[in-house]
């Protein structure tokens, strides 16, 4: 039976991109070999690497002064790649959670890190507002949709300094304004792909500016100059990819994709608020599109692993929350068909049924 893939990365990706992909496995499109098994410097491997270039720059609306590259490493290896290479003198952070500060920890080894706004305060259940952005930074640091805690900023704040935001759990989620970014970067295996590639979209005159030396493999511009294969890309993550964008091309776009995903977090939301023995955790107008958090209210606590033993029956996967929120955590990712939120909806009132005082 297919299960309903609620999981938070690696996530569930369009079942056409995986057909695709099972195909090129066993024959990369009639060559006789496997993609597994074919040189990253052919035509053919050229052609899906500027397919997934274009794509993306085309879903995203990405103007021709920004670049694009795919990189191994995950979002976590840009925690020190943007540093290294953008941070002279001083970066702005912002803390909206674990990604964030994992961010943080990195950029402090290249220089002053100033922290502009923070909402650790509140086990980061809400996206800090109101922050003045010093214009002396070399950078500010944004997270975009927060993973583990369930909160999202909703639209593309302005800075004086440039902006460079982790993006990996919300790409290609809803329009974004890629002119009031400088870079935006993020691993590929939760809206875009499976694990192994990281996509880097650049703003090229942000780059060249520090003065330290930078490893061949960091200099973004190295990676640049070669599109991509400046050394062995990951070539099946990058295929997938492909794939992945083409279906979302296919059904109309990031436009489209907004819409829909905004009906199924709307939905979920609604069954939250509503449903006696839930509560959610972020802050209402902070709720994140992507990652849906609640928990069991206090008198209901005690249900917990049985509510999730329950969704498992119910072919569910992936509905435990992180540990630091507890509870549970729906990822409701762009290839998460509505059905499976539906289905969620369904075990979640069932349930109350049973257990309810
Ligand atoms: C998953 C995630 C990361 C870490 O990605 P890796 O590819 O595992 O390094 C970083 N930032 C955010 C917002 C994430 O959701």
């Amino acid at each position: 039976m297919k299960k309903h893939n609620f999981n938070a990365g690696p996530s569930v990706l369009p079942r056409i991109a995986i057909e695709n992909g099972a195909k090129a496995v066993l024959d990369f499109e009639g060559s006789g070999l496997s993609i597994l098994e074919i040189s990253h410097r052919t035509k053919d491997f050229e052609r899906v690497n500027d397919e997934a270039n274009s794509l993306l720059r085309e879903l995203l609306n990405i103007p021709d002064n920004y670049k694009i590259i795919f990189l191994g490493g995950g979002a976590s290896t840009q925690f020190y790649e943007v540093p290294y290479n953008l941070l002279e003198k001083k970066a702005g952070y912002i803390n909206t959670g674990v990604w964030a500060k994992k961010a943080i920890k990195e950029a402090k080894l290249f220089g002053e890190v100033e922290v502009i706004a923070s909402s650790e305060d509140k086990n980061f259940s809400y996206i800090p507002k109101g922050f003045t952005i010093p214009k002396d930074l070399d950078y500010l640091h944004i997270t975009t949709n927060n993973t583990i805690f369930g909160t999202e900023y909703h639209t593309d704040i302005d800075s004086p300094v440039p902006l460079v935001a982790d993006m990996s759990s919300d790409i290609l989620s809803r329009k974004v304004d890629v002119s009031k970014y400088a870079l935006i970067y993020g691993g590929a295996q939760k809206n875009m792909g499976p694990a192994g590639v990281t996509f880097v979209i650049i703003r090229e005159d942000i780059l060249g500016k520090v003065s330290r030396p930078l490893p061949s493999m960091v200099d973004y511009r190295n990676h640049i100059a070669n599109n991509s294969m400046f050394n062995t890309p990951p070539v099946f993550p990058i295929f997938m990819m492909k794939e992945t964008l083409k279906w979302l091309k296919s059904i109309g776009g990031v436009e489209a994709i907004h819409k829909i995903n905004e009906e199924k977090a709307q939905m979920l939301y609604e069954e939250i608020d509503r449903n006696e023995l839930f509560v959610g955790t972020a802050a209402k107008e902070d709720r994140s599109i992507m990652n849906i958090c609640f928990v069991l209210k206090p008198e209901y606590e005690e249900l917990a692993g049985d509510f999730l033993e329950f969704t498992k029956s119910k072919g569910m996967v992936g509905v435990k929350g992180h540990r630091l929120v507890g509870g549970f955590r729906a990822s409701c990712y762009n290839a998460l068909p509505r059905e499976s939120v539906e289905a969620l909806i369904d075990c979640m009132r069932e349930y109350e049924k049973i257990h309810a005082k």
